[in-house]
């Protein structure tokens, strides 16, 4: 059997001057853990390691306070699977929720989902293989042959004076092989957002490259005003025009806007996700699914939410998580979803992948690392030995 003798946490701050239209991520962090096992490899312990995403915070009192004396704290066969003797994410999430009543998906939400991925992780590692086929296994899938199509978050509001423009930063994107954007709009007026639109249609090329990210910005007027003025250019998705929790003006949005429309990521649940399905006037074929593990209780809460997703007739493909790195890039490829998101040079050190994964015509593959490969990525690597010291 192999036990968890110890469960390291690191509040990391993101690198990210940048801003969308509700948040300014200087001062985001986020938590690093590392499940440290008795088991060892090459004569060092086997480590589990992952983090709770990106664009919420670090989740250190949640985790210190409560969820990492719980698990230390299980007794072995609470946690174990009991077929390979090794801590199962599932075991882990349950015990690191004793206690806690349903409902109210928020912060707790991205600390359990930190250690769940870590024991997704530590699984893998403990199996030799890279965390996508770990979790292909896991849920009777094949193992992926493909690779997945990857397309960039960014075209962010940046500060008056930075130098940066738009088409400079999606030319740079495109020259590094992508070929799918995404940019924000909501936070300058509707007028100056169809221009940075067309300025990004400009280096896109097609609408069907481009995607608009509101961050649940606006109201009905606005969000109704958006919708009619973005539809002539057949973007390939609106992302969370209004409020993520206001189902009743997303449905009325779906029924006025006929392009599809993306949300989820700031939905923590699979109770979450059932009330968007139900009441959003979500469109199986065509709208698309946010939800980030990381954020949201980890790999098994999320496999609920796709279940639940395809018993209502929406297809794997619809689902596109939020996050952009490497634990989501793993997810995307081992359950066969959408596409994946990525951040090439922002939100380090967690943004973006390790030089190992080749992007290449707007697609990419994980490396074989065992695990995530977070060890593969230099802006993490030193983050991670200051964890583990
Ligand atoms: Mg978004």
């Amino acid at each position: 059997m192999v036990r968890i003798v110890d469960i390291l946490e690191l509040t990391v701050p993101l690198d990210a001057a940048v801003a969308n239209a509700v948040v300014n991520f200087n001062g985001h962090t986020v938590s690093l853990v590392a499940l440290v096992t008795d088991a060892v490899r090459d004569g060092r312990p086997v480590v589990g390691l992952a983090f709770n995403s990106i664009g919420r915070y670090g989740q250190s009192g949640i985790l210190r306070e409560r969820m990492i004396p719980r698990v230390l704290a299980a007794l072995p066969d609470d946690l174990a699977d009991p077929t390979t003797g090794w801590p199962e994410p599932a075991r882990v999430l349950a015990v690191a929720l004793r206690n806690e009543k349903p409902g109210g998906h928020g912060d707790r939400a991205g600390a359990a989902a930190a250690l769940e991925l870590a024991a997704w992780d530590l699984r893998a590692k403990l199996a030799g293989e890279p965390a996508h086929a770990t979790i292909s296994h896991a849920f009777g899938l094949p193992l992926a042959s493909r690779p997945v199509e990857v397309y960039t978050g960014g075209g962010y509001y940046h500060a008056p004076g930075s130098g940066h423009t738009l088409t400079r930063e999606l030319q740079g994107l495109r020259d590094m092989g992508f070929r799918s954007f995404k940019m924000k709009i909501g936070g300058a007026p509707l007028a100056e957002d169809l221009r940075r639109v067309e300025e990004a249609l400009a280096v896109a090329g097609d609408g069907s490259r481009l995607m608009v990210d509101a961050n649940g910005r606006f109201d009905r007027n606005t969000a109704l005003a958006y919708a009619n003025a973005l539809a002539p250019y057949a973007l390939r998705w609106l992302e969370e025009p209004c409020d993520p929790l206001d189902f009743a003006l997303q449905a009325e949005l779906a029924l006025r806007y006929g392009g599809a429309l993306a949300t989820g990521e700031n939905l923590f649940s699979a109770p979450d996700v059932r009330n968007l399905f139900k009441f959003g006037g979500m469109r199986p074929g065509l709208d698309i699914f946010q939800m980030d593990p990381g954020l949201s209780y980890g790999l098994t809460e999320y496999a609920r939410m796709l279940s639940d997703l395809e018993g209502q007739g929406f297809s794997r493909a619809q689902a596109v998580p939020h996050g952009g790195h490497l634990v989501n890039l793993h997810i995307v490829a081992g359950l066969g979803l959408g596409a994946c998101e990525a951040y090439p040079g922002v939100f380090q050190p967690f943004g973006g992948f390790s030089p190992a994964c080749r992007i290449e015509d707007a697609t990419i593959f994980p490396s074989d690392a065992p695990g995530f490969g977070l060890e593969e990525k230099p802006q993490l690597a030193p983050w991670i030995a200051q964890l583990l010291s």
